[in-house]
């Protein structure tokens, strides 16, 4: 880094940034003719209670598969999406895919969907999301929004008006990736939150080291408080599930419980699970 590259590092820099301004756009418009083709998958994971290893539900995740481009995450996708603007066109396929598919459920299951905080910036996000509900007849009170708190902390006031509006019609709200935002203890005190999920950051490391297990340890216990249910996500080992039902979590999810599959390869999943509690009774 030193002043003599300066002028080299800046037309490099240029470059680069064109170059990535240019895939941008190309993967806007694929996206954007994707969503009109109806290419956009939602694939399901399931999360299980802990206590007794059963599904309680699953949440959906963006799948998209481009034909030039190949896979591309929905880490890119979706905050390009909402960067361009058409998050709104995304959301709107992905939530309605996924309520349908969870439609075949057993009705116990609930359905977890992620919000952007493009979404939680934008006051019509309620009436918006509750009447794909209603169209797809999906019950709201099987339905669960999970949002960030970077989301929240956006425009505060309007992610709490659109948080309560969908409380009301009976959508719970849960707060994910709990652990890597900021002040994340004040939300939790002004934001009525049905459950916090915690960051896979924490429960990658519970093996390793002890701070990771202290600090799950201590926000167990608060959500025991604040009477808040504890998702742990990325749960890839039975030595982590086993070390984190000892810490109390309630609930689970990750490559161990099962990664995230499509829709059919989804029903066949809970059948096997379903016809094992038939047996088992
Ligand atoms: P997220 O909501 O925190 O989702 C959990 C991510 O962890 C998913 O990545 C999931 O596949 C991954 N995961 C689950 N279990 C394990 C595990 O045991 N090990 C590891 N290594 N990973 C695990 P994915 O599907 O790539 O999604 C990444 C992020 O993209 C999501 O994080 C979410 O923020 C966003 N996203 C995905 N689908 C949607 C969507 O439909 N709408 C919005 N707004 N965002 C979405
Ligand atoms: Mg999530
Ligand atoms: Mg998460
Ligand atoms: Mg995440």
């Amino acid at each position: 880094r030193s002043k003599r590259r300066g002028r080299g590092q800046i037309t490099v820099y240029s470059q680069e940034i064109a170059q990535e301004m240019k895939r941008a756009t190309q993967i806007e418009q694929a996206l954007r003719n994707a969503i009109i083709a109806d290419q956009v998958d939602v694939h399901f994971q399931p999360i299980v209670d802990l206590r007794s290893d059963s599904v309680v539900g699953f949440e959906a995740l963006a799948r998209w598969c481009d034909a030039d481009l190949g896979y591309v995450s929905p880490s890119i996708f979706v905050p390009l999406a909402e960067e361009r603007g058409f998050i709104e066109s995304l959301a709107e396929t992905l939530l309605r895919k996924a309520a349908q598919a969870a439609l075949s459920w057993p009705k116990e299951l609930f359905l977890s969907f992620n919000l952007s905080s493009a979404q939680l910036m934008d006051p019509a996000t309620s009436s918006r999301l509750l009447s794909i509900i209603h169209q797809v007849g999906f019950d709201p009170r099987r339905l669960e929004l999970e949002i960030t708190e970077t989301a929240v902390m956006a425009d505060a006031d309007v992610a709490q008006k659109i948080v309560s509006e969908l409380r009301a019609a009976g959508v719970r709200v849960s707060l994910d990736d709990f652990g890597t935002g900021q002040s994340s203890l004040g939300r939790l005190r002004d934001f009525s939150f049905d459950k916090v999920k915690i960051d896979r950051a924490f429960v990658s490391r519970i093996s390793a080291d002890r701070a990771s297990e202290h600090i799950i340890k201590a926000i167990v216990s608060m959500c025991e408080g604040l009477e808040l249910e504890v998702v742990a996500e990325g749960i890839e080992d039975f030595a982590e599930a086993l070390k984190l039902k000892a810490l109390g979590c309630g609930m689970g999810q990750g490559y161990f419980y099962g990664k995230p599959a499509d829709a059919v390869a989804t029903m066949r999943y809970l059948s096997d699970r379903y016809r094992d509690v038939a047996a088992s009774r």
